[in-house]
């Protein structure tokens, strides 16, 4: 019988449901014929295989070749079918024993020379497989680091000559998992870098002990970057759920694993696909390659208000659904965003020296650009203006160390998560008031301040979760009026579309 059928998997958003590649050869014309798809692709395939069938001294089989994957709806076409495909047809010829792909599953690109070469969503393949306690072949490229997953069976090989020696082997040997490194934990900047702005160094703080979403107003060099780029480093370690799906991300779009809070800074030039994930291969976009990590919009008036509109759903889910013609997948997209703007047009609002040309109008609808209801999302907006030239010389305290506040952001954290299971930033409306354990006396002094400023319910809220937090890093258990009059004076930059 000239059949066989090789296992392997293919990609769905973060899962790698299973697909059986079947190969059938019949006296005839030598033709290959891949069912489901189009002539070029087949062609394609054809043409990779053949050639490193032949590089690997294996013979192509001269028959009519007809090759099906199954579920047809699941597949998309792609170079990660290469060596199953090859598996197929050395099993199907004779030229391998069936015993060698039983209970194995099979994933990888071929090179023209017969070298394995590894695929985007791997992770997902290992994970699936370990799942199942099936056995995975694949490149040796990367495998180590793959094979930490628990419970994970990997067999590993350079190329395909390789492998079916490996696959004939009566007990073939698995790859090893690699000695967990650090090295590949992402390097921020230091806390100690900001000099001579208190405010900016408690705005960082407030931010990553409650999650809050972050908006800092300032002319350029005023070091909103610098900041936004500490961030990543304040936080601690990513719970083990959201640093595989992370992982998991990283795998799909082909960057490389790094541990911890990852750090994206999209451009505002950036089109929709990009930030928000969709390309033609429906993969995650900016946001989710941010999950669990902060995502920093520069210039944030020069994003398409059409952009920034879309970010309200992912703010609020932690997920983003997307779709491209037949394929819709869902990616996590839970990230911390930090906003930057200049205070008008030029950027030189904030001197005193008159050098700023912009009319109040411009400037008025300049910080309307900005998205309203994506302003309602970002519980902190703090103003920032240049330190004083003593204030950058000044020495650095040890106290002031990314690593020390990280230790204290850790403890506020946890305080969060026994209390309410979300961070304060994940706090709606009742849930805040309850999580806030008001006295009758805070409760009525909250009220006058709220009439005195006549901020909105939504405003409101905003300045609550930020107040939760601040008595959540002082350890206590109720917040108090000084709580809150903290929370009142981190003022909002007056976009005009804040809902106040
Ligand atoms: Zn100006």
């Amino acid at each position: 019988m000239h059949l066989s059928f090789i296992s392997t998997r293919c990609q769905a958003g973060l899962d790698a449901p299973p697909v059986t590649v079947e190969v059938h050869l019949s006296a005839g014309l030598p033709t290959f014929q891949v069912v489901g798809l189009g002539e070029c692709s087949s062609r394609e395939i054809r043409s990779r295989v053949r050639a490193a069938l032949i590089s690997s001294h294996l013979k192509w089989p001269d028959f009519n070749i007809t090759v099906n994957l199954t579920p047809a709806e699941r597949v998309t076409p792609g170079t990660r079918f290469d060596l199953p495909i090859a598996m197929g047809l050395l099993v199907a010829s004779q030229q391998l024993p069936r015993n060698a792909i039983d209970g194995r599953e099979f994933i990888g690109e071929l090179g023209l020379d017969g070298c394995l070469k590894s695929s985007r969503g791997a992770l997902a393949a290992v994970l699936a497989t370990a799942r199942t306690g099936t056995t995975l072949c694949l490149a040796l490229e990367g495998a180590s680091q793959l094979a930490n997953v628990e419970g994970s069976r990997l067999i590993a090989a350079p190329d395909l000559l390789s492998l079916c020696a490996a696959l004939k082997a009566a007990d073939p040997q698995l790859v090893k998992a690699q000695a967990t490194c650090s090295s590949n934990t992402c390097d921020y900047p230091d806390l100690s870098q900001i000099r001579g702005q208190p405010l900016l160094y408690r705005a960082l703080e407030l931010a990553a002990a409650g999650g809050h979403h972050l908006l800092m107003s300032g002319s350029p060099g005023v070091g909103k970057t610098l900041a936004a780029s500490i961030l990543p480093g304040l936080l601690p370690p990513l719970a083990p759920t959201t640093q595989q799906e992370a992982w998991l991300i990283r795998d799909l779009v082909g960057l490389s694993r790094v541990n911890g809070p990852t750090f994206r800074a999209p451009h505002h030039s950036s089109s929709i696909a990009a930030l928000m994930g969709g390309t033609a291969k429906a993969l995650p976009g900016e946001i989710s390659m941010a999950h669990g990590g902060v995502l920093f919009l520069d210039e944030l008036t020069e994003f398409p208000r059409a952009v920034l509109n879309q970010l309200r759903q992912p703010l609020e889910s932690g997920e983003i659904t997307v779709t491209r013609a037949e394929h819709q997948h869902c990616y996590p997209a839970r990230f911390q965003l930090v906003a930057a703007m200049n205070p008008c047009p030029c950027g030189l609002a904030d001197n005193d020296d008159g050098s700023c040309r912009c009319s109040p109008n411009m400037i008025r609808r300049y910080r309307q650009s900005a998205s309203g209801p994506l302003m309602d999302r970002i519980d902190l907006h703090v103003k920032l203006s240049k330190p004083s030239p003593e204030a950058l010389l000044s020495a650095a305290s040890a106290n002031d160390s990314s690593v020390r506040l990280r230790e204290r952001v850790t403890v506020t954290r946890e305080r969060q998560l026994s209390r309410q299971h979300c961070l304060n930033r994940d706090l709606a409306g009742d849930d805040i008031i309850a999580a806030c354990g008001l006295s009758s006396t805070t409760r009525k002094g909250l009220i006058e301040a709220l009439t005195a400023l006549s901020l909105s319910a939504r405003s409101a809220h905003r300045r609550l979760r930020v107040a939760r937090t601040l008595a959540d890093m002082a350890g206590e258990e109720r917040v108090s009026m000084s709580h809150i009059n903290t929370a009142l004076s981190y003022r909002e930059a007056p976009t005009g579309a804040g809902g106040e």
